[in-house]
């Protein structure tokens, strides 16, 4: 039986899904959201939650800066588990002093705030933070983080009840097709769907739709590992913290002008290099650390090699160099896991059209809780011309 024909229909209800049709709502459009599983538990549930357009390019930067205005506007009308703390990026050697140092200009030229701390500065905020480790750090006042098991949810939730989402979850797409200006969209059981246009951000779901496409195109997906703390018994430290790896990692410190000869002295054969980390920690509201995380790299259609395994040899390692950052008062564990996300290797998404009216939007790689909010604003607004 035919539904209810919509505006737009979007498939997904990951971190890009769900903002566009936040979006899309608030512009007065009708929207039906599918997600395959009873609740989102793709990237936008399995990341960090950090909230970091510090780390992005000035393109993304300013969609993440976006990004942060748009969850602390939804946040002041539902708990989205949004907490404005901060990020902060602790240099460990003249190298990553020099780049935060870089970073520092490049953002007063951008008008981005950022606050160059001393050691000393750095080991009263930072509770915990070890002083053989620390000789400095630049820090981003306006930044936040969030809880990704809960945020999606409550968003979804929010839009649901209070905006008029028609929220269908348990809803696997498997088709879809145009005719005369009208977009048909066929579930698991065969049951159709009508609207004006669809878009699908699957995420790094790419065998379900159009596969023949990814697998030709240059996308590639990404596993990383994560782990989890139980509670700190008393130990708070607030914020996003960044550290030297990712000083040396993050897309906006290219655009300091000692990075490449920084880069070169690297040694290349480095186990951080080889497994891709870099050292990240995010204090949940219970007391919990996450730490992470690493890349290991699989094109659209080798994806599967990514295989099922966590490998100890890189969450030990990663535990070691968290180690040397940080005194946690336990660094017992909770829970261990990897995420995966879609990327492209050529350009900062994955955007593709099939006729007029059918897009598709995913690759959006490492950076999709922070800008994907933003972006999902100006996409809508170019989508539907408004
Ligand atoms: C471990 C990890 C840490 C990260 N940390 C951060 C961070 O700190 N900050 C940051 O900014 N970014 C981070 N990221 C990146 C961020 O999580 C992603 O960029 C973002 O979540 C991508 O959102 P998405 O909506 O494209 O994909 P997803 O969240 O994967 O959503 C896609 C959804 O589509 C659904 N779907 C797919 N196909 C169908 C179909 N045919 N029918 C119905 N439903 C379908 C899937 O079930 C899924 O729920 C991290 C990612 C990982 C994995």
């Amino acid at each position: 039986m035919q539904q209810e024909k919509v505006d737009f229909i979007i498939i997904g209800g990951g971190a890009l899904g769900t903002f566009h049709a936040f979006h899309a709502l608030e512009n007065g459009l009708s929207v039906r959201l599918f997600e395959k599983n009873n609740r989102p538990q793709g990237s936008s549930v399995q990341n960090f939650g950090q909230v970091v357009p510090s780390g992005m390019n000035l393109k993304w930067q300013n969609f993440g800066r976006r990004s942060l205005q748009i969850y602390k506007d939804l946040q002041s009308k539902v708990d989205i588990t949004l907490r404005p703390n901060g990020s902060v990026y602790i240099a460990s050697n003249e190298e990553e002093m020099t780049l935060i140092e870089e970073l520092h200009q490049i953002n007063r030229q951008n008008d981005y705030t950022s606050i160059l701390m001393t050691k000393e500065e750095c080991l009263q905020k930072f509770e915990g933070l070890r002083a053989d480790y620390c000789r400095g750090a630049l820090f981003f006042p306006e930044e936040a983080t969030v809880e990704s098991r809960e945020m999606i949810h409550r968003v979804l939730s929010f839009l649901t009840s209070e905006k008029g989402l028609i929220y269908q979850p348990s809803t696997l797409i498997r088709e879809i097709t145009q005719a005369n200006g009208e977009c048909s969209v066929i579930d698991h059981n065969g049951k159709v769907y009508t609207a004006s246009k669809v878009l699908i951000c699957n995420g790094y779901e790419l065998k379900v739709l159009y596969p023949e496409l990814f697998a030709q195109s240059d996308l590639e997906v990404v596993k990383l590992q994560m782990l989890q703390t139980i509670s700190q018994p008393s130990q708070k430290v607030l914020g996003n913290i960044l550290t030297g790896l990712t000083v040396r990692r993050y897309e906006s410190f290219q655009e300091c002008p000692s990075y490449s000869a920084i880069k070169e002295k690297e040694d290349a054969e480095a186990l951080w290099k080889k497994w891709g980390v870099h050292i990240l920690f995010k204090q949940c509201p219970d007391g919990s650390f996450i730490i992470g995380d690493s890349h290991e790299y699989a094109d659209a259609i080798n994806a599967d090699d990514l295989g099922f395994d966590l490998y100890s040899e890189i969450n030990e390692y990663m535990l070691e160099e968290a180690k040397k950052i940080f005194n946690l008062e336990t660094w017992a564990i909770q829970k261990e896991w990897f995420g995966l996300y879609s990327q492209c290797k050529t350009q900062d998404i994955f955007k593709h059209t099939l006729g007029n009216d059918i897009h598709i939007l995913t690759g959006i790689g490492g950076k999709g809780m922070t800008g994907g909010a933003g972006f999902a604003e100006s996409h809508v607004q170019e989508l539907f011309s408004l």
